[in-house]
């Protein structure tokens, strides 16, 4: 081959693959990690998210950060007709009215909603994202927040709006199991129907509006664990408007995001909260019901 020819051919490789990765990057999930104030390590879970969410192969990921607490945020904005799912690591002012108004359109209009561990003690005065959300925790809400949601000892769900009490608490961390409560769900199906979680916040007397709330998986709170003897939702979804919400509860820190089930259920939420669907497969090492596994996400 002459060197000319050479070059040609060499041109429409490299043609050929940025169509090809162009095309990829267009096929994949678009999806946006908030955080900037948390009472959380934002600063570190959220590189780990990055990592799980792109360690998936399905998800674009970009993270928009808000200045910290006490800065101002009103000029904090996110474009998110550029998202498919939005991932909320962030517990902390409220933001201007125009992007509130935008978060709500977008879910309104077929977004989603990823609310991870604390995203659900964000917010408490803002209706709509706690209609979003279910049920929340701290924050100063109360029993004008709305109802106690939790499982009864046969697997039902109560709904208590009478109880007065706290709103969002937890005991010392413990490794709890995890009870798969609608293994048809596209987030569940496959997942066995007891797993062991890692050492973790068990979030417990959760409350807020409940309204549409379909229980995906609970944790019983042991009474010796200064639980509340309840079996606490750890994951619901929401539907909002064409929107799909997801609340998933779990992940304190980043030691817990090591977690195969907590990397697992992050992602499955993910997809699911954008397409109403999960492709994603369980993997080998998902944990069964006695002892948690974790995944090095560095190799
Ligand atoms: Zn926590």
């Amino acid at each position: 081959m002459t060197s000319k020819l050479c070059k040609i051919a060499a041109l429409f490789l490299l043609t050929l693959c940025v169509a090809v990765s162009s095309a990829s990057a267009q096929d994949k999930i678009r999806l946006l990690i908030i955080d900037g104030q948390n009472n959380h390590n934002w600063k570190a879970t959220t590189p780990v998210l990055v990592k799980i969410f792109e360690s998936a192969g399905i998800f674009t990921v970009d993270v928009a950060t808000t200045p910290e607490s006490g800065q101002d945020v009103s000029k904090f904005n996110v474009d998110f007709s550029k998202y498919d799912v939005v991932v909320m690591n962030y517990n902390g002012d409220r933001w201007n009215p125009e992007l509130e108004k935008a978060f709500v359109d977008f879910i309104v209009n077929g977004g989603g909603l990823l609310s991870y561990h604390a995203g659900n003690n964000a917010f408490t005065s803002w209706h709509a994202y706690n209609e979003m959300i279910g049920l929340g925790g701290w924050g100063g809400r109360n029993k004008d927040s709305g109802p106690y949601l939790y499982l009864d000892s046969e697997g039902k769900v109560v709904i208590d709006p009478v109880q007065d009490g706290p709103s969002g608490d937890h005991g010392p961390q413990w490794a709890f199991p995890i009870d798969v409560r609608a293994p048809e769900h596209p987030i569940m199906k496959g997942l066995p129907l007891r797993f062991r979680h890692c050492k973790d916040e068990l979030y417990q007397y959760q409350r807020g509006p409940a309204h549409n709330v379909t229980v995906l998986a609970t944790a019983f709170a042991e009474p010796s664990q200064r639980g509340s003897n309840r079996n606490e939702p750890q994951i619901l979804t929401v539907p909002y408007g064409k929107g799909r919400c997801v609340t998933n509860m779990l992940g304190h820190d980043a030691e817990q995001l090591s977690s195969v089930d907590t990397i697992v259920l992050l992602q499955r939420c993910a997809e699911w909260a954008a397409t109403g669907n999960v492709t994603l497969e369980v993997p080998a090492d998902f944990p069964g019901e006695d002892e948690p596994v974790f995944r090095d996400l560095n190799k």
